[in-house]
């Protein structure tokens, strides 16, 4: 694709990216106890893929829904404090909930959801915030022996310079899942089409049905 143009996802694409990630997934034996998708993009992806991710018979996995949202580039430094200054969280984790019906995330191994990965700021600000916050409960519960696993999947990754590193350890390790890396351009999801055949036809001409 080049630069600036335009690329069109079906439905179909992403139940099959979906997928083809779970099957990789659990060829590692990694398992997620927890899906965070960040909304809204990442909502589809994490529904679909919780399917393929459930054993038989077992409970499915629960997800939970955290919102943020980027404010315009300000101009700031790429440094950890200007990069959260530059996203709002709009909505996150249900402890209450998770508390009551599942369990802490202390120990567990929780996979995060996005569409897109394109200058990387959001993801960073989810791991690096839900990081803080397990570390804090860990000393509030005196559970610091047990180690919590993230692992990220997003539909595309956009090849070009990040703003924000995730960490080495996720990186290194094949925790960091692109379904597809693509050239820097707008990807066009179908969830925002006005025309759902249209784009499904455009889709698929791009080879990406
Ligand atoms: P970030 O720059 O933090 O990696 O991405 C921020 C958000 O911008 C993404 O979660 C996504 O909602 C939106 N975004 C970035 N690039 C695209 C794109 O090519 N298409 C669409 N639909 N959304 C995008």
């Amino acid at each position: 694709m080049p630069e600036n143009e335009r690329m069109y996802i079906s439905y179909n694409n992403i139940h099959k990216l979906c997928q083809t990630v779970a099957r990789h997934i659990l060829d590692r034996d990694e398992r997620p106890d927890v899906i965070i998708a960040i909304t809204g993009g990442g909502m589809i992806p994490a529904r679909i893929i919780r399917s393929f991710l459930k054993n038989k018979g077992q409970k499915n996995i629960p997800i939970q829904a955290i919102g943020l949202s980027l404010y315009e580039d300000l101009g700031l430094d790429n440094g950890a404090e200007s990069i959260g200054k530059e996203v709002v969280r709009t909505q996150w984790l249900d402890f209450g909930a998770l508390n009551q019906h599942f369990d802490s995330l202390i120990g567990k191994r929780v996979l995060i959801v996005d569409e897109v990965d394109d200058t990387r700021t959001t993801l960073y600000y989810a791991v690096s915030e839900l990081e803080k916050e397990i570390a804090e409960q860990q000393i509030i519960l005196n559970r610091k022996n047990e180690e919590t696993v993230f692992s990220i999947f997003v539909l595309h990754n956009k090849d070009k310079p990040k703003r924000a590193a995730l960490p080495d350890s996720m990186m290194n390790s094949g925790r960091y899942i692109a379904a597809q890396t693509v050239p820097d351009g707008w990807l066009c999801y179908p969830w925002d089409a006005e025309d759902i055949e249209e784009h499904t036809v455009l889709a698929k001409a791009q080879g990406n049905d």
